[in-house]
């Protein structure tokens, strides 16, 4: 299994998972917005390689390959605003080579994509089959449009060259191993609560997020990468439709606004909330359907809100740095 993009949040948890399962995991970084310490549970795992490397440039592996997942990209709001031109050529550039190295090698290939596709959504909650709105050059446009050309490309070498593919649009996904200094809302409410300072509400804390816990959604992403695309049920329908975006993600709604209040109630912090300016196209609500994951893949989240920030507040809470 090559997971590029493997020492960051999700694809760490990705290789420890695999790895559980006993199959061989060869991690492709540049560490860009990764970590090697991500990587210390199962570093010395002899069925594990690490690999840095950036890529936009060709990937090159040795040994049999059965599957590419690809999930190099800056992906907070942060990052991918500081780093605009490198959030385009790993969602284009990056795609195409992951894409060449499973043609080369006869391996699936699963990408790594998102709910900012349905940029600011005018439909709640989401379907796979809505087409989205957004503003491809506004500030955010460098990671929206990248996924959704990564998407194209992707399902333009499942028609073209009958590659084996999947995509899963993931919606906002938190828990251990999130950079403390990533910038995103969980991350941002967590740290500021255990350190006493004022939670940072962007604008009036009215827009809304789903939050998914990481197990959840590694889970998720595993039936849909091993999903064979057979069905009892309906099976051509199924054979094609595993090949179509798989939204994954908590449909458990909440204001950012009730999500401070819960962070804070949780921490037991005495910190206040202070208001600071809204981000440019930050999106008004954001809302799962997951009927398709629930229908194909038998999947739905099953760790509650207060029990995944409740692990991660744990988590914080052991680093030093926080
Ligand atoms: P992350 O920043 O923790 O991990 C991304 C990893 O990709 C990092 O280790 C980084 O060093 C690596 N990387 C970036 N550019 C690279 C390049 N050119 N070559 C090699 N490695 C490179 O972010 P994450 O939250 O783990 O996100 C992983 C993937 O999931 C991303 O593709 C992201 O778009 C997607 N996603 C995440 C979320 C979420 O809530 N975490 C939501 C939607 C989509
Ligand atoms: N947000 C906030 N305070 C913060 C960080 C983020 O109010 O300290 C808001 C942000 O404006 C957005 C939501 O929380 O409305 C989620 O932001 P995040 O960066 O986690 O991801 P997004 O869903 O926007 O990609």
């Amino acid at each position: 299994m090559v997971i590029t993009g493997g020492a960051g949040f999700l694809g760490s948890h990705l290789c420890e998972r695999l790895l559980a399962a006993g199959h061989h995991v060869c991690c492709v970084d540049s560490l860009i917005t990764g970590r090697l310490e991500n990587l210390a549970a199962f570093e010395n795992n002899t069925g594990f390689t690490f690999f840095r490397h950036d890529v936009t440039k060709p990937i090159e592996v040795e040994g049999a390959v059965d599957a590419v997942m690809h999930f190099a990209s800056p992906a907070s709001p942060v990052d991918y605003l500081r780093l605009p031109i490198q959030t385009l050529k790993v969602g284009s550039l990056g795609t195409h080579n992951a894409l060449g190295l499973a043609k080369a090698r006869g391996a699936r290939f699963l990408l790594a994509s998102t709910s900012e596709v349905y940029g600011d959504p005018e439909v709640s909650p989401q379907a796979e089959d809505y087409w989205g709105h957004v503003n491809p050059v506004g500030p955010r446009g460098v990671y929206d449009e990248a996924k959704r050309f990564a998407e194209a490309l992707t399902l333009a070498y499942h028609r073209y060259h009958r590659l084996d593919t999947r995509i899963v649009r993931i919606f906002n996904t938190y828990g251990p191993r999130m950079r403390p200094d990533d910038g995103r809302v969980i991350s941002n409410f967590i740290v500021q609560a255990l350190q006493g300072k004022d939670l940072t509400i962007y604008g009036a804390g009215t827009q809304t997020r789903s939050f998914c816990y990481v197990s959840d959604l590694v889970e998720g992403i595993i039936r849909l990468l091993f999903h064979n695309g057979v069905s009892e049920e309906s099976p051509p329908a199924t054979a094609e439709i595993v090949h179509q975006p798989f939204n994954i993600g908590n449909p458990t709604e909440l204001t950012i606004s009730e999500a401070a209040a819960l962070i804070i109630r949780l921490t037991q912090s005495s910190s206040r909330i202070v208001h600071h300016p809204l981000p440019v196209d930050d999106p008004k609500c954001r809302r799962p359907d997951i009927s398709r994951a629930r229908r194909l893949l038998s999947w739905e989240p099953c760790v509650s809100l207060e029990d995944g920030l409740a692990r991660t507040i744990d988590y914080f809470r052991s680093l030093k740095t926080v």
